[in-house]
């Protein structure tokens, strides 16, 4: 694979080798204060905007989980992906128009936050007779320009998806304002956190708390030392990236 790529991209590899090492080894130290093992947090790469070739290298070295954001990007690149050995999944804005296109390609949609979109996913999911692993997506932050579910609406919406045969619920996922270690925007992980314990413990019909994914390249150590098992990181593994 080398020898087709220039030598900037060579040292490119150069760099998400380093930072792949460096992202693990903080994953596992943070895990360990937490009284977990480094298994037990997902490292899923938001790859937006990165070449296959480089998201095919990262999963050489042992990355498991992939995120897209777009569905346009996510077809484009799909038969590139090495899906062998990494699971994708889709953690954009979904519109309920592109379901159709990517019900069956993604292990799990993380972005689910109305029971039109869940409905949607369900149906599709149905017609091809399987089960979609969903996360229901918390707007914690309360920030008008982001998607997400607001906490008050949250039971409503989990009730009204469990009963849907095509979906199945795993877990919470937001996309919280970044946490710069005050104490005051950090608290969101927490309150992210003790939602995901609240719902566990309710102990519904086909919900299951398996993943609370949260926590991004700036702050994906305070995430997991909140009690995340999932984070998604791109820049810090990849690079700036490059909108073209
Ligand atoms: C891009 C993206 C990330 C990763 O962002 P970085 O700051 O580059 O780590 C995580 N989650 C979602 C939903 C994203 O769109």
């Amino acid at each position: 694979m080398t020898e087709r790529l220039s030598i900037g991209q060579a040292e490119r590899l150069d760099d998400v080798k380093a930072n792949f090492y460096e992202i693990t080894e903080n994953i596992a130290k943070a895990a360990e204060k937490t009284g977990r093992r480094a298994e037990d947090i997902s490292f899923l790469a938001a790859t937006k905007t990165v070449e296959p070739e480089i998201i095919n290298y990262a999963i050489s070295l042992g990355l498991k989980k992939i995120g897209e954001n777009r569905v346009q990007e996510l077809l484009s690149k799909y038969d590139e992906y090495d899906l062998e050995n990494a699971d994708l999944q889709f953690i954009g804005h979904l519109q309920t128009n592109k379901v159709r296109q990517i019900v069956g390609k993604v292990s799990m949609i993380q972005s689910v936050d109305s029971i039109k979109l869940a409905n949607e996913i369900s149906k599709q999911s149905v017609k091809n007779d399987f089960v979609t692993d969903i996360l229901l997506e918390v707007n914690i932050g309360r920030e008008e320009n982001k998607s997400g579910v607001l906490t008050e609406n949250l039971d409503e919406l989990i009730e009204k998806i469990s009963q849907l045969e095509g979906v199945r619920i795993k877990g919470l996922m937001s996309v919280p304002p970044i946490c710069d270690n005050t104490q005051e925007i950090c608290k969101f992980f927490d309150n992210m956190y003790k939602l995901f314990i609240d719902i566990s413990s309710k102990k519904l019909d086909n919900v299951y708390m398996d993943f609370l994914s949260m926590g991004m390249s700036g702050d994906y150590t305070e995430a997991i030392l909140s009690g995340a098992n999932m984070i998604r990181v791109g820049s810090r593994l990849f690079g700036a990236r490059i909108y073209r």
